[in-house]
């Protein structure tokens, strides 16, 4: 990948525009985010001493309503990359056909290494300077890589004290006695599941056939692999940042989910490395032929000879140097932004398909929606009704993008995107287009659209 990872990931948009119902003005204003604000975020630490911090926060269009995004802690945060996630929000938000435009933050921050009083200073501290920028009808945050409910909960209550009022709608993925939705903190990775088991319905599988490689075992990876192994799937490889590991005959993810929180501070310190020969909790790997299982890096998982491949940790795992190497069948992109462009072409001529990141990872969203909504009605849900709620989206949307690939013979990327941008086209048409504006001889407007035909 030559291109800055903002400038790769609006490629997409060109491709499928051909197969979408927007015009040229329309994606002219989808090809440059709304704002950035940068900040600088000074923290004091235990020792006595200032930390600074640099962060952002990138609005990309609000068109369809404001802006909805998480906020990510993590080192390698940098502008180019919070403007691609941004957009990929906004992209996401309209394939689900929620009412939100696209956001996305981010502090260039290792919190593995602050102590617990300092990420909270930290998340109050990146309130306190964005708390103008954001709010419950402007752009609304919530959890991303590193950072938690607990987090959400810090940032709502400054937000509450800046403004004198409690605004639990400015935030979602809180704790629960805070005003969080049931069923936000697994709804990425179950937002997920229910489009592999839309999938499973269409190609008839047997989920003991289906063999699964999940790389990242944070939230969305655990929860993904849980539901999946519920259902009799054989997850063979899973891995976090410190590696992975394999086992033909299955991993026991419940073992392997109990292994990896075991003693968890704010962030997990145990790898998924150790999982198969962990002697101190109940083990049900600990049977059949390869019962040890076998380490493998990171950059092997991907090249696994499997069913399934969930990419579920950062972007930019499969580009175009490793995609010729990738065997799976399937790859269902929990990851924002796992596969650059220049992978996609690869991927497509090797006939793997890719349920992208903007309809596979787009349960978490959703969920958030709902609680946004429930903090505005001050009237809270079941889990069984958020459930089948996201269940209803999620397969509704997840046979739309199906069909559109099917029906014009396009890849599953390009059909979402196709599915997504014809939503934000036609809002952005409600505004006026170029043929609206210039107006015919006769002073009449010389194009009508649903937002110009009268009433009566
Ligand atoms: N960070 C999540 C995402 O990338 C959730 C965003 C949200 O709930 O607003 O989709």
């Amino acid at each position: 990948m030559t291109n800055d990872i903002f400038t790769d990931a609006i490629t997409r948009l060109d491709k499928a525009a051909e197969y979408a119902n927007i015009d040229a003005e329309a994606l002219l204003k989808l090809r440059t985010p709304k704002s950035i604000l940068e900040v600088s975020i000074p923290v004091r630490m235990d020792n006595g001493s200032l930390q600074v911090f640099k962060g952002y926060r990138v609005r990309h269009d609000d068109t369809r309503g404001p802006t909805k995004g998480g906020i990510r802690f993590h080192p390698n945060v940098h502008l180019a990359e919070v403007k691609a996630l941004a957009f990929w929000m906004t992209c996401k938000c309209a394939v689900v056909g929620i009412p939100f435009g696209g956001g996305k933050g981010g502090v260039i921050v290792d919190p593995k290494k602050l102590s617990r009083l300092e990420l909270e200073r930290l998340s109050r501290g990146y309130i306190e300077a964005v708390a103008d920028f954001i709010g419950p009808e402007t752009d609304i945050p919530a959890p991303d890589v590193y950072t938690n409910a607990m987090i959400m909960g810090w940032m709502m209550d400054e937000y509450s004290k800046i403004r004198r009022q409690r605004t639990p709608a400015v935030i979602t993925g809180k704790p629960i006695p805070l005003g969080g939705s049931l069923g936000r903190s697994d709804a990425t990775g179950r937002g997920t599941y229910y489009c592999i088991k839309e999938l499973e319905r269409i190609r008839g599988w047997n989920p003991e056939d289906i063999r699964v490689a999940v790389q990242g075992f944070g939230n969305a990876g655990q929860h993904v692999a849980r539901l999946l192994f519920a259902d009799g799937y054989r997850i063979v490889a899973i891995s976090d940042s410190q590696g992975g590991i394999l086992r033909n005959s299955g991993i026991d993810i419940t073992c392997a989910i109990k292994h990896k929180n075991a003693g968890r501070n704010v962030y997990s310190e145990r790898s998924v490395c150790g999982c198969p020969i962990c002697g101190s909790i109940e083990c049900h790997c600990k049977t059949g032929d390869d019962s040890n299982g076998s380490s493998i890096t990171n950059e092997e998982l991907l090249e696994l000879d499997v069913d399934l491949l969930i990419p579920a940790a950062l972007e930019d795992q499969i580009t175009g140097d490793n995609a010729a190497r990738v065997k799976a069948a399937v790859i269902v992109e929990v990851a924002n932004g796992p596969t650059t462009a220049d992978a996609d072409d690869i991927l497509n001529s090797k006939g793997i398909l890719v349920i992208p990141d903007i309809l596979a990872n787009a349960g978490g969203v959703t969920v958030s929606y709902f609680e946004w909504v429930q903090n505005r009605a001050g009237d809270y849900w079941t889990v069984d009704k958020v459930e089948s709620r996201l269940h209803k989206i999620m397969s509704l949307e997840f046979n739309a993008i199906h069909d559109l690939m099917t029906d014009r013979g396009i890849d599953m990327r390009t059909a979402a995107y196709a599915h997504s941008i014809s939503r934000l086209g036609k809002a952005i048409a409600c505004q006026g287009t170029s043929q609206f504006f210039s107006a015919s001889p006769d002073g009449k407007p010389n194009a009508e659209n649903e937002a110009t035909t009268s009433e009566h």
